[in-house]
């Protein structure tokens, strides 16, 4: 199957990469822009869950030698269970499980394999083949319609050919998603703060081996909280760690995210001065410059909300549904997301009038249900009492 015009896609993350992935498997001629410089200029170290639908996703896309090399790299977690521990007394806190109602549920939906993956990874891993197709460097500032297509608009000024269709995968700042909706899709800053680090392996010594919420109810800010995923099949030199904290609880210096590295990892140590002695290496070891702040922000968590349909722009991932990490659907909705999109760009030959229509119908479905159950999820285990306009 092949057209004269590509299908654009903005921003080379787990959405764009896999939308790509499945162009490629069909002919379908595309270009792909990122706005950093290479797959690995920034730290992209932490480890997701993937579950069902993202596997599901990946299975579909990938040829079968393609996705036995990326599940090669996933270490199996069972069915996503996950150990919550006081971080005080290393004692076991009741944690109700994957699939359940109960008000601490923190794992991805229940049914089917769950595996952890170095997000490095795996985004490495979908590059592969695409390599000639992806343009580095390149920031999209936004579209212009043509009489039979689209064009992407860089910052310097330069447009792209034109597309038949253009696809915004770029993230929870989205332009495209800017430009389309018109500011009907909102994100929110949810006020729950976060730090990611990374840890020698032998920093995880008195904390074993497993998938960790360490929980520490004692501060007066309210509940911080550390995910950790110390099961590994490959080897490692360091483990991942998020650090996340109630509204209140902590911020970057200045309220400033783009601070990283000694500041934000002296500021975990000091939040985690009291806990168990079994713990606190995790921090005092930890990587400095591997630290960073991160907010932790929801896009509407009524869900996706209705758009003018624009035929030729469509969305897909954290840009037309933002997530929150509690939950871990984020990656996975992206990935489906994609996989859906692709699927009927494939049954149609191409674009044809009312594809855009139909993918986010269905879209719209399942993504405002995974937004609904990230943002309650995350209300549960981070009281957030009120969600600030940030975008
Ligand atoms: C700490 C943490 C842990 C998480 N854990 C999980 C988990 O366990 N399971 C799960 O399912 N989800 C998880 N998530 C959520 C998940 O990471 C995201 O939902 C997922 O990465 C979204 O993929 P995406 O492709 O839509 O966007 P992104 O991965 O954000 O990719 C967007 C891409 O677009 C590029 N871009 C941005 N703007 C432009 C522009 N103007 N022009 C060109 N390119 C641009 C960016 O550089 C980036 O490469 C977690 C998130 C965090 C922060």
């Amino acid at each position: 199957m092949s057209s004269a015009k590509p299908v654009l896609i903005s921003g080379a993350g787990l959405g764009g990469l896999l939308l790509a992935q499945s162009l490629r498997s069909h002919r379908i001629p595309f270009k792909l822009y990122e706005r950093d410089a290479d797959g690995s200029s920034r730290s992209q170290g932490y480890r997701i869950r993937i579950s069902v639908d993202g596997l599901t996703a990946l299975e579909q896309v990938l040829d079968p030698a393609h996705y036995e090399r990326l599940r090669a790299g996933c270490t199996d977690l069972g069915a996503g269970k996950i150990e919550a521990i006081d971080a005080l007394t290393m004692q076991a806190k009741p944690l109700a499980q994957p699939g359940s109602q109960g008000e601490d549920r923190v794992g991805p939906p229940a049914g089917g394999d769950v595996v952890g993956v170095d997000r490095a990874f795996l985004r490495k891993t979908l590059f592969e083949g695409i390599e000639e197709a992806t343009v580095f460097g390149a920031q999209v500032v936004g579209y212009a319609l043509q009489e039979d297509g689209v064009v992407a608009r860089f910052a310097e000024g330069t447009t792209s050919p034109v597309g038949f269709l253009l696809v915004g995968a770029d993230g929870v700042r989205s332009v495209i998603t800017k430009q389309l909706t018109k500011g009907a899709l909102k994100v929110y800053d949810t006020g729950a703060r976060a730090i990611h680090g990374s840890s020698p392996v032998a920093a995880f010594e008195g904390l074993g081996t497993g998938v960790f919420s360490i929980r520490d109810d004692t501060r007066e800010g309210g509940r911080i909280a550390v995910i950790t995923n110390t099961m590994r099949k490959e080897k490692t030199a360091s483990f991942g760690w998020v650090l996340v904290g109630s509204p209140g609880s902590f911020s970057a210096p200045n309220d400033d995210f783009s601070v990283t590295g000694k500041p934000a990892a002296d500021l975990s140590r000091q939040l985690t001065a009291r806990w168990h002695d079994r713990l606190r290496p995790i921090f005092e070891e930890q990587i400095d410059d591997e630290a960073v702040f991160l907010k932790m922000a929801t896009s509407s968590p009524d869900g996706v909300p209705e758009w003018d349909n624009e035929p030729r722009v469509t969305l897909i991932g954290d840009a037309v549904h933002a997530m929150t990490p509690a939950g871990g659907v984020g990656a996975n909705t992206a990935l489906k997301d994609a996989a859906l999109l692709g699927r009927l760009l494939a049954d149609g030959g191409g674009w044809k009038e009312g594809l855009t229509a139909e993918y986010e119908r269905e879209m719209r479905a399942y993504a405002s249900a995974n937004v609904k159950m990230s943002f309650e999820t995350a209300s549960r285990l981070f009281t957030i009492m009120k969600l600030t306009k940030t975008i």
